[in-house]
C-alpha cells in the first residue's frame, strides 16, 4: 500500500521557477517516491524532465538551470493505475495545439474503460489514466477546442478522483474533481499589493517552503487558470453535493502533520485522535509511545488524556522513505527492522501503549510487536488512531484487495492474536470524525464501505481491485 501523488504548478515571471518547483516537490516527496518530473514552457516550447526515483535523484542543479521560463508544473508519483515503470512518470506531454500541453495528476479515474471505449482507444497495461486524459484532451484540441474547453469536455465525463495541474503556453490550469477527494491549494508569491507569482500544490507546506502565502483551497469542480496576468476561476464541473468528500486518510496518515486541510492542521487533528482514543477505555501502562512518524502526534494526545507518560521507544532511520521496498510478506518483516529499531532502555520491563495510525495487512505491525517483545517489553497494548480498514480505495490510494485487508476478514480479537499484542483497540468512527471536526465532509469509504461515487467493481465479499 502506498500513498497519493503530489502535484505543483507555478507561474512567477522573473523568478527561477524550476528551483521553486524543486523545493515544492521536495516538500511533497512523502506523497510519492517512484518518480518525479517537471514541465516548463519557454521560447514557444514545452520541456519535460522526468525519471524514476526521488526528487533529489531526478534533478541536478544543472538540469534545473536548463529549465528556463516563468511557468512550470511538477509531479511526484506512486502508481495507483498503470505500471510503475519509466513510461508512467509524469508530467505527460502531448504536442496537440499551438504549443502542446503537459499534465500532472493526483488521483484515480474509475471509468477509464468507458472513456477509452467511447473514443476507440485501445487500453493497454502501459496506459495510465493520466495518459488517457492526455489523449482525450489532445483529440479535443485537435478538433478545435482550446485547452480550457477541452478540459471541460473531457473531465465532465471523468469519474473518480483528480487533482490535476495542466501546463500550456503561458498558463497553468489547476482543477479538482467534483468531490474534492484529493487536496489542492493556492498560494501567492510576493505581497497582496505586489504579487510576484502564484503557486498551486497538493499540500500547504509546499507553499511555505517557497515563501508563498496560503490563499485558499481549490473548490470541488473548480478550475483555476493562472497566467502572468493573475488567477481566474471558473466552476468547470458541478460540485457532487453540498459537502466535499476529502479523503479521511489524508488526516490519518498521508498528509504531512504541518499541512492545513480545510482549515485544520493535520498534527492537531492527529493529537485529538489520540486524546479521544485514550478516553475509550482504561489501560494500565508505564509509557505511551508512537510508531514514527505518523503515530507520534496521536501518541502525544493519548499520553496527555490518559496521564501515562509519553516516551520514545523506536528510532526511525530517517533516510528510509515511506514506500515498502520489499513487496513480499517475508521481506516486509526485514524492512521493518531496516526502518525501525527499538530503544531498549526505554522498553525493557515496561508495559507499553503503542500508538499507530492504521493497520492494513497487519504484517508490519506484527513484526513491530515482535521486535518490541524481543527488546524486553513486558506488555504491548496497541492503539490505532483509525477504525478498522476494511474496504479498498478507488479514489487515489493503492490499497490491497479485501482479501488482504486484515480487518476485512478478522474480528478484533483475531487481529490481536495475529499481531501478538496484549490488547488492541481502534478509535471509533465517531471519535475519528470528532477529532477531524469536519461534519460529513470526508470520504471514509475505506472504513465504512460507503463510497460517495460509483466504483468499478461489484462490492461482494471478495471486493477487489479492477
Ligand atoms: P500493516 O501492519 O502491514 O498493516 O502496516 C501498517 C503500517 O503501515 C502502519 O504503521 C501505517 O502507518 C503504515 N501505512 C498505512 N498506510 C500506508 C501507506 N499507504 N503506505 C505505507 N505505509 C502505510
Amino acid at each position: 500500500m502506498k500513498e497519493a501523488c503530489g502535484v505543483v504548478g507555478i507561474v512567477a515571471p522573473g523568478r527561477d521557477v524550476a528551483h521553486l518547483c524543486y523545493d515544492a516537490l521536495y516538500a511533497l516527496q512523502h506523497r510519492g517516491q517512484e518518480s518525479a518530473g517537471m514541465a516548463t514552457y519557454h521560447n514557444q516550447q514545452i520541456t519535460v524532465v522526468k525519471d524514476n526515483g526521488l526528487v533529489s535523484h531526478v534533478f541536478a542543479d544543472t538540469t534545473l538551470r536548463a529549465l528556463a521560463g516563468s511557468i512550470v508544473i511538477g509531479h511526484t508519483r506512486y502508481s495507483t493505475s498503470g505500471s510503475a515503470n519509466w513510461t508512467a512518470a509524469q508530467p505527460v506531454y502531448r504536442s496537440a495545439g499551438r504549443s502542446g500541453f503537459a499534465i500532472a495528476h493526483n488521483g484515480n479515474l474509475t471509468n477509464t474503460s468507458a472513456l477509452a471505449d467511447a473514443q476507440d482507444i485501445r487500453v493497454t497495461s502501459m496506459l495510465s489514466d493520466s495518459d488517457l486524459v492526455a489523449e482525450l484532451l489532445a483529440r479535443s484540441v485537435e478538433r478545435g477546442a482550446s485547452l480550457a474547453e477541452a478540459l471541460g469536455e473531457v473531465l465532465s465525463g471523468a469519474e473518480g478522483a483528480f487533482s490535476m495541474v495542466i501546463l500550456e503556453a503561458e498558463a497553468v490550469h489547476a482543477v479538482r474533481d467534483p468531490y474534492g477527494f484529493r487536496p489542492l491549494c493556492l498560494g501567492r508569491l510576493g505581497t497582496e499589493d505586489e504579487p510576484e507569482g502564484w503557486i498551486v500544490a497538493s499540500e500547504s507546506p509546499a507553499l511555505d517552503v517557497v515563501g508563498a502565502t496560503f490563499i485558499r483551497e481549490i473548490r470541488p469542480g473548480e478550475m483555476l487558470t493562472i497566467t502572468t496576468e493573475g488567477v481566474e476561476s471558473v466552476q468547470l464541473l458541478e460540485p457532487a453535493g453540498e459537502k466535499q468528500k476529502l479523503c479521511i486518510f489524508e488526516f490519518v496518515y498521508f498528509a504531512r502533520p504541518d499541512t492545513y486541510l480545510m482549515g485544520h492542521q493535520v498534527h492537531t487533528t492527529r493529537r485529538r485522535m489520540g486524546e479521544l482514543l485514550a478516553g475509550q477505555s482504561v489501560v494500565e501502562a508505564d509509557i505511551v509511545m508512537g510508531v514514527p512518524d505518523s503515530g507520534i502526534p496521536a501518541a502525544e494526545g493519548f499520553a496527555k488524556a490518559s496521564g501515562i507518560p509519553f516516551g520514545y521507544g523506536l528510532v526511525k532511520n530517517r533516510y528510509i522513505g515511506r514506500t515498502f521496498i520489499a513487496p513480499d510478506q517475508d521481506k516486509r518483516a526485514a524492512s521493518v527492522r531496516r526502518k525501525l529499531n527499538p530503544l531498549r532502555e526505554n522498553i525493557e520491563g515496561q508495559r507499553l501503549v503503542v500508538v499507530d495510525d492504521s493497520i492494513v495487512r497487519g504484517t508490519t505491525t506484527q513484526a513491530l510487536v515482535r521486535m518490541l517483545r524481543d527488546a524486553g517489553a513486558k506488555e504491548v497494548h496497541l492503539r490505532i488512531s483509525s477504525p478498522p480498514f476494511m474496504w479498498p480505495c478507488y479514489f487515489g490510494i493503492d490499497t490491497p484487495t479485501r482479501d488482504d485487508l486484515l480487518a476485512a476478514n478478522h474480528s478484533i480479537s483475531e487481529m490481536n492474536a495475529f499481531i501478538g499484542s496484549d490488547s488492541l483497540e481502534f478509535i471509533t468512527l465517531e471519535n475519528l470524525r470528532a477529532a477531524i471536526r469536519l461534519d460529513g465532509e470526508c470520504c471514509d469509504a475505506c472504513l465504512t464501505g460507503n463510497y460517495p461515487a460509483p466504483v468499478p467493481v461489484a462490492l461482494g465479499a471478495a471486493g477487489g481491485r479492477w
